[in-house]
């Protein structure tokens, strides 16, 4: 039988209880003086075992590593690109890795698939990339998760990266986690902040947990490379510096990594989307207190005045007011914009999770203890139905539509 990755030295336990109120994840009992841990709830985490006075909890996680972490060297970045335009993203990308390699002192590559787009390598160096791995194939021309992550896995193979990171967008989540486990290596979604650990040189990867309650950071001490995907919009995007060069490397890809079982019969746009709400400076939002769908026009409308994107809620996703693009939150997108109405929400962490971060937030909520007000910037306690076709007005006049 293998032997159990975490125990209580039944020998040492004097059942303080310590560990219990240690445990996070509420997988520890005390049955007859001596801690009992559930091996269905435990995750391993080690906080009972820092928490124990007595010496009494072992933890065995496993984590030798017969990896040569000497190895590897550099530091990725996926380019997302499509239709041979750069994702945004992989620019902000750029701008805070540039900042990792530097103090790592080794090289940032970017990691290009696609066909026809080299004129998107010369553009990578001029934001910052060293070098540029190319694979140019007309089977990578458009995105498909199992050739290009079979190609990414192959390059991370032959290459070592010390760390890979792309966007957290829906293609490079989908993407990275294939990678990362065909290098069996750990991955953390979602980061809103990296930093390098001088001692060590891990990548330190932050990112909200608990519903967004605190911020916690991974590190990946074992495993190589180290991955991470980064949240749209937290990151700045390095600037260009025209004429700045690298090198571009041209790979070799093997057919066997271009079979696929799916087959792209064509490209549906989204074309309820006017803006799309990631990118977006401006966000209305509308939320439960609309109150039925057809009251979303005057989220619409003002949106259409000010040249912003739509959001909503869950609650107005859920009633099927609105199609879930357009979701903000922990279970839709998060959103950075330069200024976010949260029109008739109440401000849940859930929502909060996806939206916090914007520059300026204007809610608008009859209720004036709503939880929304806490994170505002501006505040108007009051009916929307009275004040949003007003503010749409006087946008309108101000801005001379
Ligand atoms: C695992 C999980 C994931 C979730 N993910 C998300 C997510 O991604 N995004 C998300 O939004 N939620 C998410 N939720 C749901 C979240 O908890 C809330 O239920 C949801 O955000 C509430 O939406 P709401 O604010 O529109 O509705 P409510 O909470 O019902 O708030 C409606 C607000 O409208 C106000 N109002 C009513 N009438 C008027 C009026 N005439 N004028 C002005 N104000 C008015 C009310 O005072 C109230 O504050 C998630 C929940 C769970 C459990």
């Amino acid at each position: 039988m293998a032997a159990e990755p975490i125990k209580v030295i039944v020998e040492k336990c004097v059942g303080c209880r310590l560990c219990i109120k240690a445990c996070p994840f509420g997988a520890i009992t005390v049955v007859e003086k001596k801690a009992v841990i559930d091996l269905v709830k435990c995750t391993l985490c080690g906080a009972c075992v820092k928490a124990c006075r007595f010496d009494a909890i072992e933890l065995k996680k496993g984590t030798e590593t017969t990896m040569d972490l000497s190895a590897y060297r550099d530091v990725w970045v996926w380019a997302e690109q499509d239709g041979g335009k750069v994702q945004s993203v992989t620019y902000e990308l750029l701008g805070e890795v540039r900042k990792l390699a530097d103090a790592l002192g080794m090289r940032l590559a970017a990691v290009l698939l696609g066909h026809n787009v080299r004129s998107c390598a010369a553009e990578l160096m001029e934001r910052g990339a060293d070098l540029v791995y190319l694979a140019d194939r007309p089977e990578l021309e458009y995105f498909q998760d199992e050739p290009y992550a079979a190609v990414l896995t192959d390059l991370v193979k032959r290459h070592r990266p010390w760390i890979f990171l792309s966007g957290a967008t829906t293609v490079g989540r989908s993407l990275i986690a294939r990678v990362a486990v065909a290098v069996k290596t750990g991955l953390t979604a979602d980061c809103t902040g990296l930093a390098i650990d001088s001692a060590t040189k891990n990548l330190l990867q932050t990112r909200p947990a608990f519903g967004g309650n605190i911020m916690a950071t991974i590190i990946t001490p074992n495993h190589r490379p180290q991955m991470a995907t980064v949240r749209h919009k937290v990151m700045k995007e390095a600037q260009r510096i025209p004429g700045r060069s690298g090198e571009v490397i041209v790979q070799e890809v093997a057919e066997t990594l271009l079979r696929t079982r799916a087959k792209r019969i064509r490209y549906v746009a989204d074309t309820g989307t006017k803006v799309n709400l990631a990118e977006a400076d401006i966000i209305v939002s509308g939320g439960r207190g609309l109150g039925k769908p057809e009251n979303f026009r005057l989220i619409e409308e003002l949106a259409a005045v000010l040249g912003g994107a739509v959001g909503a809620s869950r609650a107005a996703v859920d009633a099927n007011w609105i199609a879930y693009s357009h979701q903000v939150g922990q279970t839709g997108k998060t959103v950075c914009p330069k200024i976010y109405f949260a029109i008739g929400i109440s401000g849940q962490i859930q929502h909060l999770a996806g939206m916090s971060s914007s520059d300026i937030i204007v809610a608008i909520n009859k209720d004036r203890d709503a939880p929304i007000f806490k994170v505002a910037t501006y505040g108007v306690v009051g009916d929307l139905f009275e004040i949003v076709p007003k503010l749409t007005d006087a946008f309108r006049k101000a801005l001379g539509k």
